[in-house]
């Protein structure tokens, strides 16, 4: 039997699944249908994108299949460079022309919004004989393969979540698919260490208790699966699939927040750089400011050992949500802003120096949440305060990420989401004020100009080419150039904007190089460009001083010939 697996691309807390990052869904799939003996080359990868640029080889796969599977789901929707998810319309669209099992999973199951600030629905997609997995898409496609019978009528499969056990094998088997995505081999590979809260009570709008209890895998299964996708090719991994790294494997102290084990996260990150020596990035993704505070030393030798092991540019992005101690207490949100302030303080000392890619080892991310139950006006001065105190205080953060709150059903926010409409306008001036005031200063301290970054992802080209270093929440770079597609470049930072920089190519070749680029070298200013643009070509960097008498602090930018 023929499958084909459809990506329609996941965004939730605690996993990404956007390219160039490949979640875990498509690959624990795989390797579950090759659990039951179906060959390799008959399970066919495509995401949604290829889909819409070039549909025909795709859809007489689809056609002929018996069994499509769509993954699907944005429970934090964002903004997407070269990407853009599975609509409803196209879920509709695709599956009208299955003649095969159809089978729909993923986060959608938990409801369908496509931005923030919406309430999330139970998708209502009308195209016949859809099953939805209501649990594990990955365990329902494992069962329904159990049986022809339960194939043609999985209606009497019982739907269920998969195991540590099961992942664990099917996490190596399903490793393979990786190499069907477009961008392989420079894409990014969500890894799982586990899911669910461990917390007693939970924050208000979050979906990851869904999942019940945290479910840690062995550090073994990882590992496993870090070797098997680093033998098809793999060398981005992102850490990312968990809501706090610094609790895998956590002791259970009978508190909210259970007590990290350094030693655990030390085997983790020793053990990947055993399987994948010849890595390019290694970065996390989510950890709970609250477990940082209440833990600090345990918490300060986790971070060394990331420091250790991973790759420079790496984010600890901290779900603050708010800085309304109000509004903590009403959402049963998980920190109160003096012990995400000590986290913040404390990564910078241990992450602060900068890295071999030219940004900083390991900062901290901050996420704020609004709409919540007990939000006021003063809600976004205590924000915005805050953030202009860790600005004021010399304090790094990555980034900021802003948003008003998504309510999902069998959330206690469901149905509470009245101040999103209301607070609206406030939001959006609110958050124009924080790019201005605080991102673009931040940015502007994180990336002075003259900041050399290296391994930029050229990932769209016009006459400004668009790109970003592979890596958790990386800075979109715009250099004034048309450049090849998929190509890596090193980058001279030169301007900055609130959310993104411009740059040029490192070292530029000035006797090549055409004036909107020479013209961004920092410091040139228009005279100095002028004299540049007439002194070509220089024969060497003497020739370079000769003719610019004043262009020494250029030569470290430059190359000749
Ligand atoms: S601490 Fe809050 S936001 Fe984090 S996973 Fe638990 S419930 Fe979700």
């Amino acid at each position: 039997m023929k499958v084909v697996i459809i990506d329609g691309y996941v965004d939730e807390p605690a996993c990404l699944g956007v390219p160039p990052y490949i979640s875990p869904y498509p690959r624990y799939i795989a390797g579950a249908l090759r659990e039951h003996k179906i060959p390799q080359q008959d399970i066919y990868y495509v995401t949604i994108d290829q889909l819409r640029t070039s549909p025909e080889p795709a859809k007489n796969r689809i056609m002929s299949a018996g069994l499509v599977i769509i993954i699907a789901g944005m429970t934090v929707p964002g903004k997407y460079l070269r990407a853009s998810p599975i609509t409803p319309g196209e879920i509709e669209s695709i599956f009208s022309i299955v003649s095969g099992t159809k089978i729909l999973g993923g986060p959608i199951r938990l409801g369908f919004s496509d931005e923030g600030g919406k309430t999330a629905s139970v998708p209502g997609i009308d195209a016949g004989d859809i099953n939805l997995a209501h649990a594990d898409v990955e365990a329902f496609v494992y069962d329904i393969l159990q049986s022809e019978e339960h194939l043609h009528d999985p209606e009497n499969v019982v739907h269920r979540f998969r195991t540590v056990d099961e992942i664990a094998r099917w996490s190596v088997n399903g490793a393979f698919i990786i190499k069907q995505h477009p961008d392989h081999p420079d894409l990014m590979c969500e890894l799982e260490t586990y899911r669910g809260c461990g917390r007693r009570k939970h924050c208000s709008f979050c979906t990851e208790p869904f999942y019940g209890s945290s479910d840690y895998r062995a550090v073994f299964d990882v590992v496993s699966e870090v070797s098997a996708l680093y033998g098809a090719g793999a060398r981005h991994f992102r850490i990312g699939r968990q809501p706090d790294l610094f609790t895998y494997h956590a002791t259970d102290t009978g508190g909210d927040i259970p007590e990290p084990d350094p030693y655990i996260i030390e085997s983790l990150y020793r053990g990947i750089r055993n399987v994948a020596p010849g890595l390019r990035v290694l970065h996390m993704d989510n950890a709970n400011p609250a477990t940082i505070a209440a833990y600090p030393e345990e918490s300060r030798a986790i971070m060394k050992t990331i420091i250790k092991y991973h790759t420079s540019g790496d984010v600890a992005a901290l779900g603050m949500e708010s800085a309304d101690p109000k509004v903590v207490v009403a959402n049963d949100l998980k920190a109160m802003p003096e012990d995400v302030f000590e986290a913040i303080k404390l990564i910078n000392d241990v992450g602060g120096m900068r890295g071999a890619n030219g940004l900083p080892e390991l900062l901290p991310g901050l996420n704020f949440v609004h709409g919540l139950q007990g939000e006021t006006k003063n809600t976004f001065g205590m924000n915005y305060d805050f953030m202009k105190t860790v600005l004021d205080a010399d304090l790094l953060v990555r980034r900021i990420n802003i948003r008003q709150v998504m309510s999902f059903p069998g959330t206690p926010m469901f149905g509470k989401d009245v101040l999103v409409k209301k607070h609206k306008k406030m939001f959006l001036k609110y958050k124009q004020m924080v790019r201005k005031d605080i991102d673009l200063p931040m940015l502007r301290k994180l990336v002075p100009n003259g900041t050399i970054l290296r391994d930029v992802m050229c990932e769209i080209s016009d006459h400004i080419t668009f790109g970003r270093q592979l890596g958790s929440y990386p800075l979109l770079v715009g250099i004034p150039a048309k450049l090849p597609v998929g190509r890596f470049i090193d980058v001279t930072v030169t301007g900055h904007g609130y959310r993104s920089i411009t740059g040029i190519p490192y070292p530029l070749k000035i006797n090549h190089a055409p004036m909107k680029l020479i013209r961004e070298l920092p410091g040139a200013g228009k005279k100095r460009t002028a004299k540049i643009i007439n002194g070509v070509p220089y024969e060497n960097e003497q020739d370079f001083l000769d003719k610019n008498i004043t262009g020494q602090d250029l030569l470290r930018y430059i190359t000749i010939p």
